[in-house]
């Protein structure tokens, strides 16, 4: 963290920056309780501890500082939600710095294309409007957009020359900045003695086509798609889009979420769709609430981006390409992460362009309401593709859901899936049950479990390790030592990761030095329950007690491998076990005898 940043979290409230968002009341001697604004509740189960500055929801887990807290409900970046911050408590922004003159030299770069990019998107919708532009307009108007859509999505006409951009935007910036626009093309006429290529004079990469503006998250234009008007031989590819550059990405972004995002959250879902045509056309006629994913597979940085704003997908894809790689790719990816994601098909077989052009807005809405949980579609499409009632097709049908059912995290939401696929698919055989059974029981090894709820050791552990007064640094101490002499005795607690990322925070925040967001959530819990820090001699049993459970966990383990070595007849290895099994026995008789008396 800057130091700015630290200067401003010190300086504000994490009480009243959230109440300029929720209703607050107090809830304890340091807490606030309200409505969680990032899960639909009716009691609340979202907390804010005015004294270690943080935020925590019992329902959804989401939890943070005030900088988390902007950053997600404002849908911006960490620098963003630090200057909204400042702004909000009354502290003057510095100039901004940078932290080398790399970071700054790519930070002007960046700067300069948006500028270039800005001035080629003015520059093709003025071309629109020229008598060239003609067949552009045309087009256009046969797709069915109105001058008021083209506008709103900037779009423009590059027209059929070589150098008419690269003349407009000469005088902006030099040749190599232009180069690195994605703007222009350039041949490789050779390569330099030090392996680089050479380059010839740069010319216009888009001739003859409709433009498309790219919008990163903030509405500023950072690349095009650009269709071709021309047809046969000198047509090329029908769709072009720019390369990757400084400023663009291709599985960076999403289509559209610019302009989506408020109507996203206020309808707590998104519509995706695959054509960015697909979702120009549904978003101008009143459904705003819709992105696309541009034809490619979806990425782990667009999950992310999108869960921002939802976790509630209606997938719309054309119905050609549902079974595509690249659709179902999206939607398994989605799956794992937990996105509720429901299901449309149109009628007849249409895209949604067409669909909402040629039926209305109000049909496209009816079948948006009517789209299926995606297990419900899953069943349909494996009774299609293995029709009959032969347990050969039931068994082909099985085999395709099962990886659809283990993608899912939440057990109850596998539970369901594979009751229904039994009833609906009418297996009545025992054994393909229970492998159905089987599959909502376990899930993909690959994503882990959230770690389960704490322990009385671990509440005792977390905050004696959090402890921040110097009047009760002794408990702490007892606690950081005892994790850094033996932290083998801890490994088996769900929150060892965060008890050992506390015991190494030195001067750090508590919630600052567990930097995972399912540990950081673990540690909120525990802290917001307590009332005041643990004495010395809770720790000292919490410790105990913990180093009781490991051994008995151990001592377990050393039965069941004295068991097999016997059955193995290994006598060597035997001894040694049964050597290892009564120090612990030792061990363990000589904590019980630590124990103060009872009663
Ligand atoms: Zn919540």
């Amino acid at each position: 963290m800057s130091d700015f940043a630290q200067t401003v979290k010190q300086q504000a409230d994490i009480v009243k920056v959230i109440e300029g968002y929720i209703r607050l009341r107090k809830a304890g001697a340091q807490n606030y309780s309200g409505l969680c604004p990032f899960h639909k509740e009716k009691s609340p189960s979202f907390s804010v501890h005015a004294v270690r500055q943080f935020y925590h929801c019992f329902g959804c887990q989401a939890s943070g500082d005030v900088f988390s807290f902007v950053g997600k409900i404002e849908s911006v970046t960490f620098p963003e939600a630090v200057r909204i911050v400042a702004q909000k408590s009354g502290i003057p922004l510095p100039k901004r710095e940078f932290s080398s003159p790399e970071e700054a030299a790519g930070a002007r770069l960046r700067t300069r294309l948006l500028e270039l990019h800005e001035t080629a998107t003015a520059w093709f919708e003025e071309q629109l409007r020229q008598p060239e532009g003609a067949v552009a307009r045309e087009y256009l108007a046969g797709r069915g957009l109105t001058p008021e859509g083209i506008k709103a999505f900037r779009m423009g006409y590059a027209p059929d020359s070589f150098g008419a951009l690269r003349d407009r935007l000469s005088g902006m910036a030099d040749e190599e900045t232009l180069r690195a626009s994605g703007l222009f093309s350039a041949k490789e006429v050779a390569t330099a003695t030090d392996g680089k290529p050479q380059f010839g004079h740069i010319y216009d990469r888009f001739r003859k086509r409709v433009m498309f503006p790219i919008a990163n998250e903030s509405g500023r234009v950072i690349a095009f798609t650009a269709r071709t008007l021309e047809t046969g031989d000198k047509a090329g590819a029908k769709y072009i889009n720019s390369p990757e550059t400084p400023l663009y990405s291709k599985g960076m972004v999403l289509f559209n979420l610019d302009k989506a995002r408020t109507s996203i959250r206020q309808h707590e879902f998104a519509v995706l769709v695959e054509g960015q045509m697909d979702c120009i056309s549904v978003f101008l006629r009143g459904i705003q609430n819709v992105i696309a994913t541009s034809g490619t597979a979806f990425t782990e940085q667009q999950v992310a981006l999108l869960r921002r704003h939802t976790s509630q997908v209606v997938v719309n894809f054309d119905p050609d390409a549902a079974g595509s790689n690249a659709a179902e790719k999206s939607i398994a990816l989605l799956t794992e992460e937990g996105f509720t994601i429901k299901i449309v098909t149109l009628d007849d077989g249409l895209d949604p362009d067409r669909f909402i052009r040629e039926r209305g807005v109000e049909a496209y809405t009816k079948a948006l309401m009517g789209a299926r949980r995606q297990s419900d579609y899953l069943i349909e499409r494996a009774r299609q593709m293995y029709p009959g009632a032969s347990s050969e097709q039931k068994v082909k049908a099985m085999n395709f859901l099962l990886p659809h059912i283990r993608r899912m995290p939440e057990k109850l939401a596998r539970e369901q899936f594979a009751a229904d696929a039994a009833q609906k698919l009418g297996i009545d055989s025992a054994i393909l049950r229970a492998e159905l059974r089987e599959a909502a029981l376990r899930r993909r090894d690959r994503v882990e479990p959230r770690a389960a709820g704490l322990t009385e050791v671990e509440r005792v552990l977390l905050r004696a390790l959090a402890i921040t007064d110097p009047e009760n640094e002794p408990a702490r101490r007892l606690a950081m030592q005892a994790l850094e002499e033996q932290p083998a005795w801890f490994e088996h607690l769900g929150t060892f990761a965060a008890l050992q990322a506390l015991a190494g925070r030195q001067a750090l925040d508590p919630m600052d030095a567990v930097e995972d967001p399912a540990q950081q959530a673990l540690l909120a819990e525990a802290l917001l329950a307590e009332t005041k820090a643990p004495e010395e001699t809770e720790v000292q049993s919490a410790i105990q007690e913990n180093e009781e459970r490991a051994i008995e966990a151990r001592q377990r383990e050393l039965r069941a491998l004295i068991a097999e070595a016997e059955r193995r007849g290994d006598f060597a290895e035997l001894a040694l076990l049964t050597q290892q099994k009564l120090e612990l026995d030792r061990a363990l008789r000589k904590l019980h005898g630590q124990k103060p008396p009872e009663g």
